[in-house]
């Protein structure tokens, strides 16, 4: 198990499951880290996916007993040739068999009902009486609206060893919950785990701009890499590149709101790795990156601590927010320290975001 942790600035920073639960507490260091405490979900995810009556059969349309839930579609997978029995402990097969299992004992159910309760949610009126403030006798309907849209893009690394053992950790119940739009496999496979509209637990505790809940406002994209020392690979950022595209320009999302956790959660988190390519990116649209053949010295009364906080960052430590920015934009040295050539980089983004 990859659950990479690094100090940094005397915070702690790790891989980016398990600290991204809506739940988390900000100042709180989200570690989880320890191998045993995977190894116990995994051995109760596996318990609960071997129930006998795991694959019983859920009635359609029952989840919340509403005439306007939507019908369960029960899981139907496509791998017939498993052969559980000869599968080793912890390889893509193995974690694939057990993800199926799971999608068919509970996890496409425990979809509905959410889907169902939001479904719920988004019918109360005012009628109902839920806010206590509107005291007008008569409800008087406005006609025009629509659904709420995702206005950023958060980028992760999974730090996994597979593709299908991070499908799996998104399927399984979990003390802490953890997911995400979508997950991005290394050979360019493109898994949508979460319809776009509604809210993951991905990004966690955070800061960016005035931005503190990012799980709202924000789809998350989870890169499957190892988070150490593995590059991305073309067939991912090609597949990446392709799903940014559709995403952005359908729901209208500004280049410079496609950022990496490591920006939102400053300090606490260290994904997608400095592998990742992000001028790659910037170059198709998405994300900011600088122009390094015209890099201009700032001015004399140029604060780098104020550019980072134009940019977006949270500066509540600078020293933090100096090496989230250079994790990101400088990637070859991500000391603590601003060197002349970083803060070119810095006034150079700053423009950008202005
Ligand atoms: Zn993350």
């Amino acid at each position: 198990m990859h659950h990479k942790i690094i100090s940094l600035a005397s915070l702690v920073v790790a891989c980016c499951f398990l600290g991204c639960s809506s739940k988390s507490v900000a100042g709180k260091s989200n570690v989880l880290g320890s191998g045993a405490g995977e190894q116990r979900k995994e051995a109760d995810a596996r318990q609960q996916a071997d129930q006998p009556n795991a694959q019983t059969p859920v009635e359609q349309g029952t989840a919340t007993g509403n005439k306007k839930a939507v019908a369960y579609k029960p899981f139907v997978s496509k791998n017939t040739r498993w052969t559980p029995e000869h599968l080793a402990y912890g390889t893509p097969q193995y974690y694939l068999y057990k993800t199926d299992s799971l999608q068919k004992a509970y996890s496409r159910r425990i979809y509905y009902e959410n889907i169902n309760k939001i479904i719920d949610q988004i019918s109360e009126t005012p009628d109902d009486k839920q806010n206590l403030a509107v005291n007008a006798d008569n409800w008087y309907a406005a006609i025009d609206f629509n659904i709420r849209k995702p206005q950023f893009i958060i980028l992760h690394h999974t730090s996994q060893n597979s593709v299908e053992q991070t499908l799996f950790t998104f399927s399984v119940r979990k003390e802490r919950e953890t997911s995400a739009h979508y997950v991005v496999g290394r050979d360019g496979t493109v898994y949508q785990m979460l319809n776009d509209y509604v809210r993951s637990y991905h990004a966690g505790a955070g800061k960016w701009g005035n931005i503190v809940d990012m799980n709202s406002c924000s789809l998350g994209i989870e890169i499957d890499n190892d988070g150490e020392n593995e590059t991305f690979t073309p067939e991912q950022i090609d597949a990446l590149l392709k799903l940014l595209s559709y995403l952005k320009e359908k729901y209208s999302i500004p280049t410079g709101n496609i950022i990496g956790h490591s920006d939102y959660a400053v300090g606490r988190k260290d994904d997608p790795s400095v592998l990742f390519p992000w001028a790659q990116l910037a170059k198709e649209g998405f994300g900011f990156w600088y122009d390094p053949n015209n890099l201009k010295q700032p001015p004399a009364d140029f604060d780098p601590v104020l550019a980072l906080r134009i940019i977006g960052y949270n500066i509540d430590d600078p020293v933090v927010a100096i090496q989230a920015f250079k994790h990101h934009f400088v990637q070859n040295n991500v000391s603590k320290i601003l060197t002349d050539a970083d803060k070119k980089i810095l006034y150079n983004i700053m423009l950008k975001y202005k």
